[in-house]
């Protein structure tokens, strides 16, 4: 807090600190006339990060105050910086305009508050906010019990709350939920940059109870949605949340539609780590949408949509009767595509009717907003006729539950908007014309004034022109002097002695009189009470909209399943997926599945489909059960593609998706651990190989017979032995003691043998196709082992250079006649070999050099000069030798 000086020691100043005091962590953007304006602090800090000039306020003062300051009606794009980097802003507006201020008793200041606090988690505006994703606030607390996770985004009200037992789910969640800003008690904030390595969110620390207003609004929203008690450590971090939304809305309610409980065990759990391998919402290298799961099956047509399916990727179900519900209403979206085409078209109209039902109720929606929510529920009895109509299609003469609008169109608010709002309404209400003719009487009445009195002026011109004889005479008007009597130079000898003169230009006087100051009087007073009355008209609107809030939620969730639905429907329809029979038993069975992404990243109809067939049957189950496979071939050669697709696959299977395959059955899983690839984990200072083996012991400790284990190149992080014993290890503990689905991708070949000794093991390889030293990769998976790795085949497709390639070949040779499995220590394989272990007579040393250098050379990089001189050095090394 700045120490207030002699410069800050005048009026103004003092009711800006005095507001400052009471957002001490916020930049304070103090409104004065035209600009927001900065001091102090706040100006050195954020002025580079606008790219603004630090000024002073008073420049004769002793000690002058830094000020900076951006122009009101650029206010969103510097928030917008402010906001990204984390930084909290207090926006503080005048209350009163000047005039009143100076007219009214007490102090002559103008009034000033704070009318909101803007963080990334609470961002209400729709220039802030991304359609297809939700901006939540999330209170994060622990006690001996467990963990409270509560998700709140202002913007639309969706409010989930999470109870979780232990450490990995609640990172899990946490990741899952991917906040804007979260709400922590101190002790947690290492642990949440931990699980964000190096990239949380804003943290906001938080210290004791949340307030008792918030506690109590709590419990009655609880009550209202019927969820079960919430345990303390979920209650402080809900009351946390709700607390911190207060605060940044001053003075509004929110739009709590309900509390949504997500419970993890009803859903099939992703950690962080599987999420971001199987690129389900961006991919790993460069974090782009295109290119992720999200990106191939988003075909929804709203943001309402677009964040469901965000939602059902990130927590696919477990219950069977949930998922076949969703199956049977995207069944019945693809057998009908001409109705779904209508139902999709239509779905275009609606707009972010729960975002919007928010902004009304917090009053901020503006009149073409306003404008958007009636053309989305203008779309309503559309969409109900759509579904009517594929209700009537059915031979069952049903619709699919989900598939369900309600009962209620909200016709009521609909024909209110209609009623009153004009066709197009403008962004802001600023010059009127927001209201509808007809609507209202006394709107009506003061507009006919003010349109009569401007036909009076109008009429005026007429008039005088023929009194005075002068063509050329105009009524005109501007904002410094109203209506005026326009008369050119040539003319000025017959104006008439009652017009009093006002200005003078170049080439014309202006005059008024009288009748004119008389009938803009009267213009003026009628526009300024129709503008009063339409914005009495516009509140009552948006109050409606407001006291509709609840059940625009309700319809925003049935349009945006219907979204998600349809287009879960097209991208079965474009894209040939099947619906997957869903069953209880630990199986995955997959004829001819692909990769939902690939194959369309691959030229078209060149991706190659593989059949799957892992049975898990427990640990005592029956031999031919083959629920472990071991899958090999060379690099480049498909092993992770086959991999994730089956991933993907049961995935969307569980989302109640198609998927993409010509026969599916996916068995319920818990949960789907993956172990792909080797990423340095610089972020948490951590090797290759210690983010591998962190995540491995993760998996042995939490994978249980209902999960899906994918494990790419365990143990490549380290020697090679080691890593194989590892792998081994790891294999084995898979198989005997948890016996769930698991798939192995390895480049240790020795692994196969597994197959032979553990019942469950299945080996299955990546095909290539050689010729010539060149291979082509089939992608196709076979059954058994791959006779070879072909590493120095692709190495060579790769463009190592060929002395490289050459040195490596002679290695290898060498390598396969030691054997594989071997005792030997792994530094030896590499040193050159001693001359006795070649075959014939020992070689002298002078020989051993010669041929060694002859290993590693390449003829196309000599010249026909530089062959010749090495050959006259070598055969004189081999004289000197001899001799
Ligand atoms: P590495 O061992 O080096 O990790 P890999 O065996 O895991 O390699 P992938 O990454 O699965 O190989 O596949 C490499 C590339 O081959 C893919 O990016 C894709 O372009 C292509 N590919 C893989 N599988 C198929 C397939 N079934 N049909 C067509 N193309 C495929």
């Amino acid at each position: 807090m700045p120490a207030p000086h002699n410069s800050a020691d005048s009026p103004v100043m003092r009711q800006y600190l005095e507001i400052k005091g009471r957002y001490p962590d916020a930049v304070l953007m103090f409104r004065m006339g035209d600009f927001y304006e900065m001091f102090f602090e706040d100006a050195v800090t954020v002025a580079p990060l606008l790219g603004i000039a630090v000024t002073t306020r008073d420049r004769n003062a002793p000690d002058p105050v830094p000020m900076a300051g951006v122009p009101y009606h650029a206010l969103g794009g510097y928030l917008r910086t402010l906001v990204e980097r984390g930084i909290k802003v207090a926006i503080c507006e005048q209350m009163e305009s000047p005039e009143q201020a100076r007219r009214r008793k007490g102090p002559k200041i103008v009034r000033r508050e704070v009318v909101r606090v803007v963080t990334p988690g609470a961002l209400v505006d729709e220039e802030h906010l991304r359609g297809e994703e939700p901006n939540y606030l999330l209170g994060l607390a622990r006690d001996e019990d467990g963990w409270g996770l509560s998700a709140l985004d202002i913007s639309s009200g969706d409010f989930l709350v999470c109870a979780a037992q232990d450490e990995v789910t609640a990172r899990a969640e946490l990741c899952r939920l991917a906040p804007r800003e979260i709400l922590a008690p101190e002790d947690l904030v290492p642990w949440i940059e931990a699980c964000f390595a190096g990239t949380a969110p804003r943290i906001e620390v938080c210290r004791g109870e949340p307030g008792a207003r918030a506690q109590e609004q709590l419990a009655t929203l609880a009550e209202q949605s019927g969820t079960p008690p919430l345990p303390p450590a979920l209650a402080r971090a809900a009351g946390w949340a709700l607390h911190y939304a207060e605060q940044t809305q001053p003075g509004q309610t929110l739009l709590l539609h309900r509390l949504r409980w997500h419970e993890p065990a009803e859903h099939l759990v992703l950690d962080e780590t599987s999420t971001r391998n199987l690129e389900i919402f961006k991919t790993l290298r460069d974090a782009e949408r295109r290119g992720s799961l999200l990106w191939a099956m988003d075909e929804t047509r709203t943001a309402l949509g677009a964040r469901m399916l965000r939602e059902w990727l990130g927590a696919p179900l477990r219950d069977p009767a949930a998922i076949a519900a969703r199956q049977d209403a995207v069944e019945a979206l693809l057998a009908e595509p001409a109705v779904r085409d209508e139902l999709r078209s239509r779905l275009r109209d609606v707009r972010d009717v729960v975002r919007l039902a928010s902004r009304a109720r917090l009053g901020s929606i503006t009149p073409r907003e306003l404008g958007a929510l009636r053309g989305s529920l203008q779309a309503l009895p559309d969409l109900a006729a759509g579904l009517a109509e594929l209700r009537g299609r059915r031979t069952d003469g049903d619709l699919p539950r989900l598939l369900d609008l309600g009962d209620d169109l909200l016709a009521d608010v609909r024909a209110e908007l209609e009623r009153v709002l004009v066709d197009d309404p403008p962004a802001a209400l600023k010059d009127g014309g927001v209201v509808r003719e007809g609507a209202d009487a006394e709107l009506d009445h003061q507009r006919q004034l003010r349109d009569g009195g401007r036909q009076a002026l109008a009429d005026i011109e007429t008039r005088e022109r023929e009194r005075t004889g002068i063509p050329s005479l105009k009524v005109l008007h501007n904002r410094v002097f109203g209506y005026f009597i326009e008369v050119s130079r040539a003319h000025l000898k017959k104006v008439p002695s009652d017009y009093v003169r006002k200005q003078t230009l170049a080439n014309a006087e202006r005059f008024v009189t009288e009748e004119l100051a008389g009938h803009e009087a009267a213009v003026l007073g009628a526009q300024a009470r129709a503008l009063a009355r339409e914005q009495e008209l516009l509140a009552a609107l948006r109050a409606t909209v407001s006291a509709a809030g609840g059940r625009l939620c309700a319809v925003g969730e049935a349009l945006a399943r219907l979204d998600v639905l349809a287009a879960f429907a097209q991208v079965a329809e474009r894209h040939a997926y099947v619906r997957p029979r869903v069953v209880r038993e630990p199986v995955l069975r997959i004829e001819q599945g692909r990769h939902p992404v690939i194959e369309r990243l691959v030229a078209a109809g060149s991706f190659v489909p593989n059949d799957i067939d892992l049975r898990a049957g427990g640990v005592a189950g029956p031999e031919d059960l083959a629920r472990l496979w071991i899958v090999t071939g060379p690099n480049m050669g498909g092993k992770s593609t086959v991999m994730r697709q089956a991933a993907l696959i049961t995935l969307l299977a569980h989302a109640g998706s198609f998927v993409p395959a010509q026969a599916a059955t996916v068995g319920l899983c818990d949960r789907i651990f993956t172990r792909v690839g080797a990423a340095d984990d610089l972020g948490r200072g951590e090797s290759t190989f210690m983010v591998e083996m962190r995540e491995a012991a993760q998996i042995l400790r939490q994978a249980t017979a209902a999960s899906f284990v994918l494990l790419d190149e365990l143990g490549r992080g380290t020697a090679t032995y080691d890593g194989l014993s590892l792998a081994w290890a790891v294999a084995e503990h898979l198989h005997d003691q948890i016996g769930c689905r698991t798939m192995f991708a390895t480049h240790y070949h020795e692994l196969c043998a597994l197959e032979g000794r553990l019942p469950g093991v299945r080996n299955v390889h990546v095909t290539v196709h050689e010729s010539r030293g060149t291979i082509v990769f089939l992608h196709r998976l076979a059954p058994g082992a791959a006779g070879r790795s072909y590493g120095i085949q692709v190495g060579r497709l790769a463009g190592l250079p060929r002395r490289v390639l050459t040195r490596a070949r002679r290695i290898l040779e060498r390598l396969e006649q030691g054997g594989p499995g071997g005792a030997r220590d792994q530094l030896d394989l590499f040193t050159a070999p001693a001359p006795e272990a070649q075959a014939g007579a020992p070689l002298s040393p002078a020989v051993q050099a010669i041929c060694d250098e002859l290993d590693a050379l390449d003829p196309d990089d000599l010249t026909p000069r530089q062959a010749w001189q090495k050959l006259a050095a070598w055969v004189e090394r081999l004289r000197e030798d001899e001799g």
